[in-house]
């Protein structure tokens, strides 16, 4: 669980109200995920919660977005780079990793740079480990997981995968039902 800034703890954050489960900001399920955003929609926080976590960059769920959504709103102006063989130091004295790294794609997204072979290089990584884990699930007989893994890459989900999507939403129905009953009977 992440450390809340005083105004959300102080303020009627929706959030902070009695019974909510801080941890569905910081959910890697989708329904999780936007169960929080409904929740933020409608608190008076929004506005300054969203800012506060653009300003600095926090991962999960503030003002009602998730991170990637944030970042797709800071105004960023993209320098088109050069890429390198060899480290090398650049204008501000840091060391930089050469092209085609890991340590390279993150230094150059930090500083708003794009560089199509660390882009390249990134985008096959992941798809890469994308696949590695992918299989992992299907040695399983597929997986939620799997499911998620196959949207992720952009294509269709396997029969398998879907049928254990289905079960474990079911269940997460059934599970909520039995919550809401246990909450209503006490
Ligand atoms: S906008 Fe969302 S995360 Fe921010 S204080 Fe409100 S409910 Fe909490
Ligand atoms: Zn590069
Ligand atoms: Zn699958």
């Amino acid at each position: 669980m992440i450390k809340l800034p005083d105004f959300i703890t102080t303020a009627p954050a929706n959030c902070a109200r009695p019974g909510t489960d801080p941890d569905l900001w910081h959910s890697d399920n989708p329904e999780d995920r936007a169960l929080a955003m409904a929740i933020c929609h409608g608190c008076p926080l929004q506005p300054a919660c969203g800012t506060y976590a653009t300003t600095n960059d926090l991962p999960g769920i503030w003002g009602g977005r998730t991170r990637a959504q944030r970042r797709g709103t800071r105004p960023t102006t993209e320098i088109p780079t050069q890429a390198r063989d060899e480290e090398w130091t650049d204008e501000n004295g840091d060391t930089r990793r050469p092209c085609g790294t890991p340590g390279a794609y993150y230094q150059h997204r930090r500083r708003n740079e794009t560089c199509e072979r660390c882009q390249t290089a990134y985008t096959t990584r992941l798809e890469t480990e994308r696949r590695a884990a992918l299989a992992e699930e299907h040695a399983q007989g597929g997986t939620e997981r799997g499911y998620y893994i196959h949207r992720r890459l952009g294509e269709p989900t396997c029969e398998d995968c879907r049928a254990a999507m289905r079960l474990s939403a079911a269940a997460r129905k059934t599970a909520r039902a039995t919550q809401q009953s246990t909450a209503l009977a006490a």
